[in-house]
């Protein structure tokens, strides 16, 4: 389970992105986290990753007060939870099986290992044909897919993802939505920011609206229309 109690988190500028946010993940879920530009989604998203720290109040995953890991300790929060960003971040020398296996690498397990948890994730995301490709020769849709495959190699049990569809068509979209909801099948909690009206009110899952930095609104099965 992941909760935020009491979250705060003021920019140096003085911008308060986010003012007393408190909600609960509960392992197994599906969120979309929606709201207009500015509303604090990407914010949320950097303060469970540790990619930016609290002003105020307490994130805990697994029982464990993540504001409280020093800079050393970080790094081991990824296997906790793992993250996906609107870019892919693929190594553009290394083919499909060569990002994916990245971050099992630095754990030290045997080859046999590896290769069958690669070859796991990327049938979880309908791309065991590629593994010899690389990025370049990658459509969009199959990019971000490769991109999905290595967040969740590690079996950590939650996945963020920030805006994961922003560069793709629709259809494309709806295929990596297609992937995420196997992938939520298979066990792993899942959060993910985005601004596609069309992809939260097909999938019908939990919604949590920001709005100022505050939350909204956060219901089970909803759907997201944008205030103008
Ligand atoms: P969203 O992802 O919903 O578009 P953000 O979390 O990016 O919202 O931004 C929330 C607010 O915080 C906005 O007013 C934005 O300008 C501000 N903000 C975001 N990042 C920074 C930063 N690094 N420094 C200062 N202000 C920031
Ligand atoms: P998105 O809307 O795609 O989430 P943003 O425009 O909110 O992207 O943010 C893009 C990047 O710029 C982020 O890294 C964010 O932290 C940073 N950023 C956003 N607003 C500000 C700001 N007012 N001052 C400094 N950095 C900002």
């Amino acid at each position: 389970m992941i909760t935020f109690k009491n979250v705060f988190k003021e920019y140096g500028n003085g911008v308060m992105a986010l003012s007393n946010i408190n909600l609960t993940v509960p392992r197994g879920d599906f969120v979309f986290l929606v709201g207009s530009s500015g509303a604090g989604k990407s914010t949320l998203v950097k303060l469970l990753i540790r990619e930016e720290s609290v002003t105020r109040g307490n994130i805990y995953i697994h029982n464990q007060d993540i504001t409280k890991l020093t800079k050393t300790q970080v790094p081991r929060l990824r296997r906790n939870i793992s993250v996906v960003f609107q870019d892919f971040r693929l190594l553009a020398k290394r083919n499909v099986y060569e990002n994916v296996v990245f971050p099992l690498e630095v754990q030290g397990h045997s080859r046999a290992y590896n290769k069958e948890h690669v070859e796991h994730a990327l049938e979880l995301v309908g791309l065991k044909d590629k593994a010899k490709s690389y990025p370049s020769e990658l459509s969009g849709g199959e990019g971000q897919r490769v991109s999905i495959a290595r967040a969740i190699v590690n079996h950590a049990p939650y996945l963020v993802c920030d805006e994961p569809t922003g560069n793709l068509d629709e259809h494309t979209a709806m295929e990596i939505m297609a992937a995420l909801e196997n992938i939520n099948k298979a066990g792993t909690t899942i959060i993910m920011a985005t601004h596609a009206i069309n992809i939260v009110n097909t999938m019908q899952k939990r919604v949590i609206t920001l709005k100022g930095g505050k939350i909204e609104s956060d219901v089970e099965r909803g759907s997201y229309y944008e205030m103008v």
